[in-house]
């Protein structure tokens, strides 16, 4: 058996043999009764290093997930940008209200000392916390995995969607501007986060490559060479979390360099699995709202062992955690993969 958590996951992630698959979440975790048992809760928890430590912890010491996953939102790099941003309540994320350069890249730049700015030195010290506590922990180093916001998300949030999808029609070279200058910048934060002590970085992208506006020419041309760059530049684990039906976009992604793709319920394991072929781990896609939101932990379970029977390599929702969801449906996540071993 490995001998800690973190272990498991870098293995899972590698691709070699474990005893179990890992039990965890890539994607936001924050839920109100974690929230109410921790006091630590949102909005808070997105500017506090210590609230946002504490509440991730809570992840795995209460939820029983086998990773601590942190921040809660995809604000951080789009404010330092000059966003302005609504940071939320306790059940609703932060979200981005103004987009600065919805008329186009004219003085788009990186800003120096992009690390000391906005919630950046936030996320970096609540790593650094994160790091401290899980030394101590009985079971061993527990892995910590930090998002980040990928480059069409900020791209989004710098020009509005409906921009982007204009631009990669009629401004090709806005479009790839953007990209490029979005794409930096998730890699020095990226790299940041693994300097503070992240074990791996979870990026969750292209909603629009779900959703299917983006072409397969754009895919293939704009998109797909920033992320390669990501991939080749960041120093450490990488996964990227796509939302919606992302079947057609899988081997084209899967062929970036990133060690796993998390994907939502909407693409089967299998089909997955046919398109990614070795290239990637899957991770997923139990139903964030059909079965953990409203389901019973029966119904957690019963999806979970599908997703184990049909090959998953890390067990996960297949989207961000919504905060309603009950404590009783995430610890079903690992009951689920416990059971599984236990009568295959
Ligand atoms: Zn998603």
């Amino acid at each position: 058996m490995e001998k800690t958590l973190k272990k498991r996951l870098i293995n899972a992630l590698e691709g070699k043999a474990v005893d179990k698959i890992p039990c965890l979440s890539v994607t936001q975790t924050g839920t109100v009764e974690l929230m109410d048992r921790t006091g630590a809760a949102w909005p808070a928890a997105h500017s506090d290093p210590e609230k946002m430590a504490d509440l991730a912890i809570a992840g795995y010491e209460i939820a029983g997930l086998e990773a601590i996953r942190y921040p809660y939102c995809l604000t951080v790099l789009a404010e330092i940008m000059g966003c302005s941003v609504r940071m939320g309540t306790k059940e609703i994320q932060p979200s981005v209200l103004t987009h600065p350069f919805s008329k186009g890249p004219e003085n788009l730049k990186i800003p120096e000392n992009l690390l000391e700015k906005g919630r950046i030195p936030t996320v970096l010290r609540a790593t650094e916390i994160l790091k401290t506590r899980t030394g101590d922990l009985t079971d061993g180093e527990v892995p910590l995995i930090a998002g980040v916001e990928g480059p069409l998300t900020v791209f989004i949030h710098l020009a509005e969607m409906k921009n982007c999808l204009i631009w990669t029609i009629k401004k090709p070279d806005y479009f790839d501007i953007l990209m490029e200058t979005c794409t930096e910048i998730c890699i020095e934060y990226a790299n940041a986060l693994f300097e503070h002590g992240a074990d791996v970085v979870c990026m969750p992208d292209g909603g629009i490559i779900g959703s299917g506006m983006v072409s397969p020419s754009v895919l293939e041309n704009s998109v797909k060479p920033c992320y390669k760059r990501f991939c080749e530049k960041v120093k450490g684990p990488k996964i990227l979390h796509i939302c919606g039906d992302t079947f057609h976009s899988l081997r084209t992604l899967s062929e970036c360099g990133f060690d796993a793709i998390s994907i939502e319920e909407k693409v089967s394991i299998k089909a997955a699995r046919e398109s990614v072929e070795e290239r990637a781990r899957i991770i997923g896609n139990v139903s964030p709202s059909r079965n953990l939101l409203f389901g019973t932990p029966a119904d957690v379970i019963a999806e979970a062992k599908q997703c184990l029977s049909e090959g998953v390599d890390i067990l996960a929702p297949g989207c961000g955690i919504a905060p309603r969801t009950p404590l009783a449906n995430i610890r079903a996540l690992v009951e689920a993969r416990d059971e599984w071993y236990n009568k295959n």
